[in-house]
Order: structure tokens, then sequence, then C-alpha cells
């Protein structure tokens, strides 16, 4: 039986966006690729009602980690100054990013299990001097499936004038992101997590005005402006994955029949509030408050005495993949996420092999 995947991405598929994979072969260079590309664009900027003279969605053949990359370094100006906010592991990759690139960065950390300090990045805003022209920030940290209070930082951004670069990866999809409310100047995100597609697209949300010959680029094949230029002309500079492609057009359909984002954040939040009750009844505790989660992920304190192996292993032969902590928390949690297509019965299956797992 195919498992049910729980961890952050990739996700179980719907029969639907696994038998896309199989439409016709299709090569990159004709006008059916173009009509799919296109098409693909608009529905993007349709999950956020985005108008498409102010903003574009740019596609990419990639994981998730791509498409913050190429918004990383093709957004900060050859002047501008990086500060990134970094609560977890995607904090701290685009500070990696950032660094291998030589853009000009600082950066404001806190503890994985802990909120922003909004005092502390006023701090560094102010102490830029007006040497700041952006934050980078994590929407859904992921390690620990905290949701960042973007709108606080959004009001701080805007108060310093700096432009918001937001990892949206493990978001975008599910959890409000108020596109012309904040001072939003690019969004990465993914095809294989809230969209439900499949690993191998990502795509980056820019306001068209941020990207421009200002710039001069940094990488040859992440080079947002070029591939905006040559995706606006119907084409692309480099081969994308038309299967991914295909899936992921199809997971968008049935993202908008199912009501969109709005829905889905529904969807997440019943299932990971049923899975936390049922854990909260077997003695397992949540790492964070249910205020501070994010609707698509939740991390579990490992009970005493339990491996992070042992509950996965045999979770695992009751067909269900959990996912383990990262880094130092590898030793104290397990992660839940609760995309995909899951239905009721595979729900009810799931608090059995749980309630099973944790008395074993
Ligand atoms: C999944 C994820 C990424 C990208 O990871 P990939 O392995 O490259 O897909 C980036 N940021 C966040 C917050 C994520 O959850």
């Amino acid at each position: 039986m195919n498992p049910i995947l729980l961890n952050p991405g990739p996700v179980t598929l719907s029969a639907r966006v696994r038998a896309a994979m199989s439409r016709p072969d299709l090569c990159h260079r004709e006008v059916e690729f173009a009509a799919l590309q296109d098409g693909l664009r608009e529905k993007l900027l349709k999950v956020y009602d985005l108008a498409a003279d102010e903003w574009a969605s740019i596609l990419l053949t990639g994981s998730g980690t791509a498409a913050v990359e190429a918004m990383v370094t093709s957004c900060v100006p050859d002047k501008g100054r990086l500060l990134v906010i970094e609560n977890g592991v995607y904090g701290e990759r685009m500070s990696r990013i950032a660094g291998a690139y030589g853009i000009a960065t600082e950066r404001v950390s806190f503890a994985w299990d802990a909120a922003m300090d909004l005092g502390a990045i006023e701090n560094a805003l102010d102490a830029g001097a007006g040497g700041i022209t952006h934050v980078a920030a994590v929407q859904h940290e992921t390690t620990t499936g905290r949701l960042n209070d973007i709108e606080i930082l959004a009001a701080l951004c805007k108060r310093a004038e700096v432009r918001l670069l937001l990892d949206g990866v493990s978001s975008f999809g599910a959890e409000a992101i108020d596109f012309d409310g904040w001072p939003i100047d690019a969004c990465a995100a993914t095809a294989n997590k809230c969209l439900h597609g499949v690993p191998g697209t990502a795509f980056v949300i820019v306001r068209r005005a941020a990207l421009g010959e200002a710039i001069t680029p940094r990488s040859v094949y992440l080079d947002l402006h070029e591939y905006l230029l040559r995706q606006d002309a119907q084409g692309t500079p480099f081969t994308q994955s038309i299967q991914t492609f295909y899936a992921l057009d199809e997971a968008l359909d049935e993202f908008f029949e199912a009501g969109g984002w709005r829905s889905r954040q529904a969807l997440f939040t019943d299932r990971l509030a049923s899975i936390r009750a049922t854990l909260l009844e077997l003695g397992v505790k949540p790492l964070l408050d249910d205020v501070d989660c994010s609707c698509v992920l939740h991390a579990f304190e490992l009970p005493e005495g339990r491996t992070y192996e042992a509950l996965h292993r045999i979770m695992k032969s009751h067909g269900f993949i959990i996912y383990a902590g990262q880094g130092a928390l590898s030793k104290r949690v397990f992660r839940i996420a609760a995309m995909g297509d899951i239905g009721a019965s595979d729900l009810e299956r799931l608090h059995e092999a749980l309630t099973i797992a944790l008395n074993a």
C-alpha cells in the first residue's frame, strides 16, 4: 500500500495529480509548453488574487531551496544590505546563501524554539542606520512548526522603509500572506508542499518593480530577472521539468475546486487539531503552544524513554511516515505535517497507529 507521508513535503499525491504526470511528452520549445507555463503562472497569482501588472510568478526547476536562493540572490541590489531573521534551519539557510554569494548581510538570531524578538529586530534595523535595504524572513519555520508573525515584522519593515523577502516554502497556499499590505518584494515557494504537487518545480512570486537592470546577476542559473523576461515572452531560459508542471497544473485545479488557501488552511487545521488531541491523550506534549503553530506542521516532544527511531519504525510499519527533528532537536522532538491527499479513513488509521506505537 502507498504510504501516507506526514513529513513536510513531498506530500501524498492524489490520484489525479499522479495521473497528470503521464500526459503527452512535450518539448519546452513548443506552443503547448508556452500555454502550460502561461496557465501555471496565472494560476499561481490567483492563489492570493494578485494583479498580473504588478506581480509575476516565475517558475524554476529545482526544490524549494532553489526558489529561496534565486530570491535572495536576485532581489538584493548591488549596494543593498540584507538582514536575515533566524529562528530555525530555514532562516539560517538564507544567511548561508547570502554568505556564499558575498551579499552584505546582517543576522538576528533567536533560539530555534523561540519567537522573533521584535525589539532585537528593531534595534538591528536602527543600528543599520538606513543601511539595511531588505529583510529576509521565514513565514512558517518548519524546524519547529512555528508561524512567525510576519504581520508585525511587515509593520517594522514598512516603518524602516525596507523591503521584505519571504520564505513561504512551507506556507504558500495554506497561510494568510498579505502581498499588498506587507512590503513584500518576493516570496519563494514550491509545488510539493501546501499546493500538493510533486517535487521538482519551485517558484518565486515577485513584485515586477523589484527586478531589473540595476541588479547585476549573481548567478547564471538562478537569475530571476532573466527568467522573468523569458517567461513573459512565453519561453524559458533552461529546460523545465514538464511532468512536474503537469502535476502542479492539476494540483492547482484541485486546489481551487476545493476552495483555495482558506479551505486548505481549515483542512490542515482540523487534521492537526485531532492529531494533537490524540497525542495529548497519549501523554505526548506539543513543543509549542497552539497559537504559535502553523496550520501545516506541529512538533511534539518525544516521551521519556522513547527514541525517534523506534517511533518512526512502528509508524512506518503501519504505513505512516513521520519526521525527525533537525540538529539539536533531533533527540527531543518528532514532527507531523498535515499536507497531502489524506482521507478520513487514513486519519482514523493514523490515530490507531499512534495509539499502538505510543503504548508499545
Ligand atoms: C521545505 C522548505 C524549504 C526548501 O527545502 P527543499 O528541501 O529545498 O525543498 C525552504 N524553506 C522552508 C521553510 C521549508 O519548509
